[in-house]
């Protein structure tokens, strides 16, 4: 059977047209599956019986509820979902004051074996579609309270961008959710080819994974700056055209006596004196099989404020989720090998 979710208005014309459907019955259907949240064609009854058992002689919405949970003391919560093709993913919901951000993940585990990343350790199973992405928007218990979503859980968006520009097409466009790009952020590890896509064909805000300013130590934590260095992935940045206001945020994690230090932090400002931005420094959180040292909170705080004093403009992100290892894919890993999960 096909999987009505993840289809945009454009497919679905072409759906019902094959079918033999009357032309507003793709507006119909896209109604059901974004505004309504059905999880079933029975549950669309303004399409005549007829033309719903048509309709499920070959298409299923396609909807999947999570599996389990784990909820953080900070209200962190976070979500284990079947994909369409059966792997599971993570979900981690975030709320905060007033807002409740839903994190999201591109695809089942990653190829790009970051140093510090459970997700890469488990390598790479396959792509997520538009269909299991938007799945996880919709699926969660809180989805009609979300306010923003991040592409920062399990996978590399940018390696999967024919389906995350097919998500954000649906989650922005008035037929979709409607959602303002502004509430979405793709991060990424600086992809190129997937980089310059996005900045051409999306508006959302973009979020760069940077956790050090020197080549080759860079290339120690994160395989892909060899085949695209962050000089390369910068000038794009600078070159690219941000008239409609698009946010761009580097990300950069702190390891105990690896990248924490007065030296980094100025190499740093030095990299993006040149680019508008702001710098959103993260503790490391210690997950298991991984050898690296969490920064000392109070260095946190040094390093951010010498990189305000240098003019970028630096946050702590504060810790969410820390008790339940929030999306480091460490649930999904457990669902595949049957580890104990941590208490
Ligand atoms: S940090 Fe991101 S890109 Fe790197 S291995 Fe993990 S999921 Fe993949």
């Amino acid at each position: 059977m096909e999987i009505l979710l993840g289809k945009t208005l454009e497919e679905l014309k072409t759906m019902v047209k094959d079918l033999a459907l009357p032309a507003f019955a793709a507006g119909q259907i896209v109604d059901w599956l974004y505004r309504k949240k059905v999880f079933s064609i029975d549950e669309m009854t303004n399409l005549s019986l007829n033309h719903r058992n048509l309709l499920k002689e070959k298409y299923i919405v396609g909807r999947n509820e999570y599996t389990e949970k784990q909820t953080s003391t900070d209200g962190t919560v976070k979500y284990l979902f079947p994909a369409s093709t059966g792997h599971f993913i993570e979900t981690v919901y975030i709320p905060d004051k007033d807002r409740a951000t839903l994190c999201v993940s591109s695809q089942v585990g990653c190829k790009m074996n970051c140093l510090f990343c459970m997700t890469g350790k488990q390598g790479f199973s396959e792509q997520l579609t538009a269909g299991d992405i938007l799945n996880q928007l919709l699926s969660v218990p809180e989805s009609d309270a979300l306010t923003n979503v991040v592409f920062m859980g399990m996978g590399e968006p940018m390696d999967n961008m024919d389906e995350v520009l097919k998500a954000l097409e649906i989650l922005t466009a008035d037929y979709g959710f409607a959602w303002s790009p502004k509430r979405i952020t793709v991060s990424t590890i600086g992809l190129i080819p997937g980089l310059k896509r996005f900045l051409n064909e999306s508006k959302a805000h973009l979020a760069i994974s940077l956790h050090s300013p020197y080549s080759a130590e860079r290339l120690s934590l994160m395989p892909v700056e060899k085949v695209y260095p962050l000089t390369e992935v910068l000038n794009i940045i600078r070159s690219a055209d941000f008239a409609h206001q698009r946010r761009v945020s580097f990300e950069y994690i702190l390891f105990g006596g690896l990248n924490d230090d007065r030296k980094h932090a100025l190499a740093l400002a030095q990299l993006l004196k040149d680019i508008p931005c702001r710098v959103n420094l993260i503790r490391y959180h210690p997950i298991p099989e991984i050898n690296l040292p969490p920064s000392n909170p109070d260095i946190l705080i040094v390093f951010r404020d010498i990189l305000n004093a240098q003019g970028i403009t630096a946050t702590i992100r504060a810790s969410r989720g820390e008790d339940i290892l929030a999306a480091c894919g460490m649930l999904s890993s457990n669902k595949r090998k049957n580890w104990q999960i941590p208490k």
